[in-house]
């Protein structure tokens, strides 16, 4: 799970995409699949833990790439008005995660 690369406190995906909502082509951004993943990489996150900045390339592309995924499948996930995420990102991730091993384990 994506943790703070500074204090190493684990990080919530909905906040962190929160911060991107008032990105100026925000709307635009989480439609299109590469500028998601470049703006992540840019874009200087705030740790609500420490207060520290850290940017976005530290955090694991395969959740962000999950999270472009999540977003872009429900209806709504994104309240726009408030500039609130609907989804619970992190759950998602980890039940998917749990799948995946699962689905391994079953092959395997
Ligand atoms: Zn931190």
């Amino acid at each position: 799970m994506a943790k703070c690369p500074l204090c190493g406190k684990p990080l919530d995906w909905g906040e962190l995409v929160e911060q991107m909502l008032s990105l100026e082509n925000a709307e635009e951004t989480l439609r299109d699949r590469e500028k998601f993943l470049k703006a992540i990489e840019e874009f200087a996150f705030k740790c609500p833990h420490c207060g520290e900045e850290f940017y976005g390339r530290y955090l694991p592309r395969e959740e962000a790439e999950k999270v472009f995924e999540l977003l872009n499948e429900f209806k709504g996930s994104v309240d726009w008005e408030n500039k609130r995420i609907r989804l619970r990102l992190n759950s998602l991730l980890a039940l998917d995660k749990m799948l995946e091993n699962w689905d391994k384990k079953m092959k395997g």
